[in-house]
């Protein structure tokens, strides 16, 4: 095994169990046979989430869990950092990919040596989820070839979605725009605690599911009409899915998230059907409003002072007479 397969986890429980069936004997359908093969790809070219942080070589917080809804659901998911299982001549063995990614992800990483994605790979991606494969993006997957301009990278335009800024740490209320989306049945507004993307270049085709509730919210990105949080949209053929949820561990290890995830995941490989027409102009009429940055008020405290220092050197203080 090379350094970057063992670098790459999954669960091979359901491929062993297939042939112990088939070595028994048993007749019909094998229930623990994988239904659909899934890359859950972690990579992170720019801030690297704690949920993806892998320690001595051990899976990171979110692929533990995502393995294991995967299972329930009859689902492979293989977590790896490795960019080329993205390549033209791999992208064929996936049903859908599930990205908590930042930064360019064709450059190299800091936080991991598992090679990037090849500008063959990205193209390969975009080209199969237009083919019909599923996409599920989640927290930080709006920050992935992120471009900080105008220019809209194409993995955005798929996406529906690019993070501007977030603000502290805050408990926010997610209205339910959508309750008959897969994973959404039962759902009502709710509050949750978490770091919260505030997007522009929001994809006017979008499908909202669940709505950002920016009033009382601190911090200037939330300063807008409320917007969507998460959303479903076609790409070509392709199902894409994505929420803003899941920096925080503890929204990981919450059943309401974990059911809203695994829906929209089995919605993008076509396990559960749903009507995604647009409707971001009805439920959002704000979303496309953007908030004025106000640097000042959420720089970290280092800069902050670096910032006032620089100012002193600028206007020295008049000297004493
Ligand atoms: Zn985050």
């Amino acid at each position: 095994m090379t350094g970057f397969a063992a670098r790459t986890f999954g669960c091979l429980l359901p491929a062993v169990l297939t042939l112990l069936v088939a070595a028994a004997g048993w007749s019909g359908e094998a229930a623990v046979k994988p239904n659909k093969k899934i890359l859950y790809f972690t990579k992170s070219c720019g801030f690297e989430h704690s949920p993806v942080k892998r320690t001595d070589d051990q899976p990171a917080y979110s692929e533990k869990i995502l393995v294991e809804l995967g299972k329930k659901a009859s689902y492979e998911i293989v977590c790896s950092k490795d960019g080329t299982l993205l390549n033209p001549d791999k992208i064929g063995q996936w049903d859908g990919f599930v990205f908590y990614a930042t930064g360019d992800l064709t450059k190299p990483s800091k936080s991991d040596p598992a090679p990037p994605m090849t500008p063959e790979g990205k193209k390969a991606l975009l080209d199969a989820i237009a083919g019909g494969k599923g996409f599920v993006g989640i927290h930080a997957a709006d920050d992935a070839f992120h471009t900080g301009t105008d220019k809209v990278d194409p993995f955005i335009q798929m996406l529906g979605g690019e993070l501007i800024r977030h603000g502290p740490q805050q408990k926010a209320w997610m209205r339910v725009a959508d309750s008959k989306f897969p994973g959404m049945e039962s759902v009502q507004d709710f509050e949750l605690l978490d770091e919260w993307y505030s997007p522009k270049n929001l994809a006017v085709d979008m499908h909202v599911i669940l709505i950002q509730d920016t009033k009382g919210m601190t911090g200037w990105p939330y300063a807008r009409p409320n917007y969507p949080a998460t959303w479903a949209r076609m790409e070509g053929k392709g199902r894409v899915f994505y929420t803003s949820m899941g920096h925080r561990e503890d929204v990981w290890d919450n059943p309401l998230f974990q059911k809203i995830l695994m829906g929209g995941i089995a919605w993008s490989v076509s396990d559960a059907q749903a009507e995604v027409s647009a409707n971001i102009k009805e439920v959002t009429p704000g979303a496309f409003t953007m908030p004025v940055p106000d640097e000042k008020a959420t720089e970290k405290p280092a800069k902050k002072a670096a910032r006032q220092a620089k100012k002193r050197v600028e206007k020295p203080a008049k000297p004493a007479k």
